[in-house]
């Protein structure tokens, strides 16, 4: 039962919050700037329906995530984030999620967004933090290393696959009309990705 999603939610909300100026500059800088709005308009209706999501099973609520994030967001990142966790929701039927089972939802979700957005590694997008992410807890679940170790392990590659879309060129979304102008900026789906990525994981560190 995703009991402890009311305190993810918030610390991610805290999180994006904390870094929105920054975030706000990195879309204004190769996109059109929306970008953080969109995800905090997205966070502020996961936040209202906090107590429901905390009622249902972890396929339900990412499910019910997934809808609400949609229907709110708006922006590439709206349906590319809603996609995400509608998928997660869809491979997590029926699951208990240990770190085998997580894994494998997560990565069916990555899959997902990579389908829809018709994207995948090194295109400048949101996809360079999480398919590292998604290979690194798959590998590190059939490798059983501890779960601790796999959490830091996913934050760290978040981190690399952030920094890592900084000296690449887009060739999907907007900042793909920019060229060679893009480079030097970091893609701000990327960086939000890997903030609430890492605000995940320091919650279920605490745990
Ligand atoms: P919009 O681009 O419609 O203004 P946002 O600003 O909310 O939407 O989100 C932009 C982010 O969406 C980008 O920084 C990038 O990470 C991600 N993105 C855009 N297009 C794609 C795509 N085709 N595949 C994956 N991610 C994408
Ligand atoms: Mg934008």
């Amino acid at each position: 039962m995703p009991t402890s999603l009311p305190n993810i939610i918030t610390t991610i909300q805290k999180t994006i919050n904390t870094n929105a100026d920054e975030v706000a500059e990195l879309d204004r800088a190769i996109g059109d700037g929306d970008h953080v709005v969109n995800l905090q308009r997205g966070l502020d209706a996961l936040n209202n329906i906090e107590s429901e999501l905390a009622e249902m099973d972890w396929s339900a609520a990412f499910m019910k995530i997934g809808m609400t994030l949609m229907s709110t967001m708006g922006g590439a990142s709206g349906s590319l984030f809603g996609t995400l966790f509608v998928s997660m929701g869809k491979a997590a039927k029926g699951q208990e999620l240990d770190l085998t089972a997580f894994s494998e939802v997560f990565y069916q979700g990555v899959e997902s967004v990579k389908q829809r957005g018709k994207a995948d590694i090194g295109e400048k997008t949101m996809l360079d933090t999480l398919i590292p992410v998604a290979n690194s807890l798959v590998s590190d679940a059939q490798n059983t290393i501890p779960l601790t170790v796999a959490l830091n392990n996913a934050k760290a590659v978040a981190i690399t696959g952030m920094e890592s879309t900084k000296e690449l060129i887009a060739t999907k979304g907007r900042a793909s009309f920019l060229g060679e102008r893009a480079i030097g900026h970091i893609d701000a789906g990327a960086r939000t990705s890997q903030l609430m990525i890492c605000a995940v994981v320091d919650v279920l560190d605490k745990q």
